[in-house]
Formats: structure tokens, C-alpha cells, sequence
């Protein structure tokens, strides 16, 4: 599949199946290292995102995405919340095509992560979603670079986040709820990569289909 408006819908549709499916796991890492919502919160956003989506035009890529943000930014709440739909924000205004192309998964993490660090100033060995989203876009920039397919290089991202998110293990974190723990969070997946790592893996599940 080309990365265009159907693929979009595909993969928030996605998003919300394994959010969904995922929900008591993101709850007990949660609860290891912060106060045991994330998966909660998560679920009810992407339920309430597919809602939206049922009932609302969507024309194109950034119309879904915008969309996405809005209400994420609405319904998750927490520190998630603001972090996802600002990075869904700032993702949107890097699609206003179209069709994805190679550099454009590129330019669409770039502006994914930098509404998160916009929003909560972490940079990267912090133990965040940052430690997700900076590998991921460090791989598709790599993978554009090397004349990869749009798809190949979302891949490409979707690895280095799922490797990013198992790295948050022997992190200790310093920015959000789990960094009161201090070295006590050492050991722990940090949720919001684990999270991360799925968003990113449903996108190329979409992609293939
Ligand atoms: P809360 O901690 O408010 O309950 P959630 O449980 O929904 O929020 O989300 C926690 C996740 O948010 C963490 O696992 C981490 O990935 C992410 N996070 C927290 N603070 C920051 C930050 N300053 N920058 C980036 N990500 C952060
Ligand atoms: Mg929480
Ligand atoms: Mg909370």
C-alpha cells in the first residue's frame, strides 16, 4: 500500500485493536514505575479517536492526523495526553500531501518528536517516549537516505522504536512521574516507549495490508 489517506485511517484503526489489546499490560508497567493509567487512558482516547473518525470528514493525511490530536489531546489526559496530541499535531503539518513519500515519513517523525519535546523538554536517556521517537527517526532518515520505499522506511522506524522502547529498561528516568522512583525505575520498561513502539509498528502493519 502507498501511504496516503486510507493508509492514515488504517492505521489509527489499528492503533486502537492493539492499544486496546495491550491495555493491562500498559497498566502494570505503569504501575511499576508511575500510577498504573497509562493503558486506561490510552484506550479511551484511541476508542474515542475511532469515534471521531466515523463521524467526521477526513480528506487527507492531515485532516486524520489533526483529527487524532485534537482528540487524544481531549480525552487521554495525563502526561500522555499532551505529549501524543502535540505530536500528532505537529506530524500533520508535515503531511500536507497526498502521498507519503520516503522523506516524508522522515519529515512526519521529525515533527512528531518535536512536539513531544516541545511539550515536555526531555531529551534523549531520560526514560521517555523521547528514547522511542528520536532512535525511530534517526533509522528513516538513515533508510531515505539509502533509497529506501516509504514502507521500508517506516520499517526501518517501527524497528528502532521496538529496540528504543527495550532500551528504556536499564534507563533511569529523570523527566515525568516514574523519575520520583529514581534509581528504583531502573529495570522497568518505561509505558509511554512501550506505547510508542506500537504506534509505530501499527503504522507499518497498515502499510502491508
Ligand atoms: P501520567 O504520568 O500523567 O499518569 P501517562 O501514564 O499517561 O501519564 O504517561 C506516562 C508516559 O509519558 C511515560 O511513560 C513517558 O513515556 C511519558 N512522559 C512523561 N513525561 C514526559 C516528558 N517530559 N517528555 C516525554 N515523555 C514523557
Ligand atoms: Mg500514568
Ligand atoms: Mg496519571
Amino acid at each position: 500500500m502507498t501511504l496516503n489517506t486510507q493508509w492514515a485511517l488504517q492505521w489509527i484503526r489499528n492503533c486502537q485493536k492493539e492499544v486496546h489489546a495491550n491495555r493491562d499490560y500498559l497498566i502494570d508497567l505503569d504501575r511499576e514505575i508511575g500510577d498504573g493509567d497509562h493503558g486506561e487512558n490510552l484506550d479511551r482516547g484511541f476508542t474515542a479517536v475511532v469515534t471521531s473518525l466515523e463521524t467526521t470528514e477526513t480528506p487527507d493525511i492531515a485532516a486524520v492526523l489533526k483529527l487524532v490530536a485534537k482528540t487524544l489531546m481531549s480525552t487521554v489526559g495525563g502526561a500522555a495526553g499532551p505529549l501524543y496530541g502535540t505530536a500528532f499535531l505537529r506530524a500533520a503539518g508535515k503531511c500536507a500531501k497526498e502521498e507519503l513519500e520516503p522523506a516524508d515519513v522522515a519529515e512526519f517523525i521529525e515533527g512528531g518528536l518535536g512536539g513531544i519535546q516541545a511539550r515536555g523538554k526531555a531529551t534523549t536517556g531520560e526514560k521517555t517516549m523521547v528514547d522511542v521517537w528520536t532512535p525511530a527517526l534517526e533509522a528513516a532518515k538513515a533508510a531515505a537516505a539509502n533509497g529506501a520505499s516509504a514502507v521500508e522506511t517506516l520499517e526501518a522506524a517501527a524497528l528502532a522504536a521496538r529496540a528504543g522502547a527495550e532500551a528504556t529498561l536499564e534507563m533511569k528516568a529523570t523527566k515525568g512521574r516514574a523519575s520520583y522512583l529514581g534509581e528504583r525505575s531502573i529495570g522497568h520498561l518505561d509505558p509511554g516507549s512501550v506505547s510508542s513502539a506500537i504506534i509505530f509498528e501499527q503504522a507499518v502493519k497498515a502499510a502491508k495490508a
